[in-house]
């Protein structure tokens, strides 16, 4: 099942794992946000698809 993440700025993460759902949140959150999400912050705001 795909899950998904809307982050407030309005970006869209997609991803079919919840481990690749948590990678590309971390990158997203890092590169764009400067800032560190943890897993569980990640997870948190995942909704299926
Ligand atoms: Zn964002």
């Amino acid at each position: 099942m795909n899950k998904v993440i809307q982050c407030p700025c309005g970006y869209v993460i997609r991803a079919d794992t919840e481990e690749a759902l948590v990678e590309q949140a971390q990158q997203h959150a890092r590169e764009t946000h400067q800032m560190e999400l943890t897993a569980e912050q990640a997870l948190a705001m995942a909704q299926p698809e």
